[in-house]
């Protein structure tokens, strides 16, 4: 049998809550625009221009409670998400059954470099270098569908410093979980261990050094990330 010619990469794991178990990631989907009051923050038309998608890397998942300050940048933005997180997939998924493909759900955030982001957008080139850099994707566990059902309404938060920053309800997602889902499937072969990032509400803004953010969603629980 061939072997790896240089040492094989590691398997990126999010643990699961309640349990020992791992649940390992194959790829990162971002949805953006997915809240009418972010994309008009943003300064976007939310009814003309329809949510997209993105992609972040498998290894930007970060599960240490620690952000980084990444380089390159000094306009370093929270974006509080729902993860959710796929145990089968496919093509072309019916809405009817997309559900079905979700194992869980975490807490998450969408760090962003705004003003890298900003620049490419302006040169209209990919926005990776603003989005896919280390570390950030801070994520919590896993809490699986047997235990939380799933997630259709209720707060999601972000406060920095105890300071309320971001607050929303799930069920103001312009693209709700299964069309999501569905409308991915058309363009790309969905898989276990694919993770969906579900767009963030209102009230992005920066991060210094040092700040403490603490997010929360209901049936999620709460986790704190540290910029360091
Ligand atoms: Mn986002």
């Amino acid at each position: 049998m061939a072997q790896y010619a240089i040492q094989t990469p590691p398997v990126v794991a999010v643990p699961i809550a309640g349990t020992d178990a791992l649940f390992p990631v194959r790829r990162v989907y971002c949805i953006g625009r997915n809240y009418a009051a972010h994309a008009i923050e943003m300064g976007h038309d939310p009814d003309r221009d329809p949510p997209f998608f993105f992609q972040k890397n498998p290894n930007n998942l970060d599960t240490s409670g620690q952000f980084p300050y990444p380089p390159h940048t000094s306009d370093v933005h929270h974006e509080v998400e729902v993860a959710v997180m796929l145990k089968s997939g496919g093509e072309n998924i019916p809405l009817e059954s997309a559900l079905d493909h979700v194992y869980g759900y975490a807490l998450s955030l969408d760090m962003t470099r705004r003003d890298l982001q900003g620049e490419m957008k302006k040169m209209g080139r990919p926005w990776e270098i603003g989005k896919a850099f280390e570390r950030s994707a801070p994520v919590g566990p896993v809490h699986p569908v047997s235990d939380i059902g799933h997630l259709e309404n209720g707060s999601i938060t972000l406060k920095v410093n105890g300071e309320l920053r971001q607050e929303g309800d799930l069920n103001q997602m312009i693209w709700k979980v299964p069309e999501m889902i569905s409308y991915l499937s058309e363009y790309f072969e969905l898989a276990p261990g694919d993770v969906i990032l579900s767009g963030t509400p209102s009230g992005v803004g920066p991060v210094v050094k040092g700040d403490v953010m603490e997010i929360a969603a209901d049936g999620l629980g709460s986790m704190t990330v540290t910029v360091t």
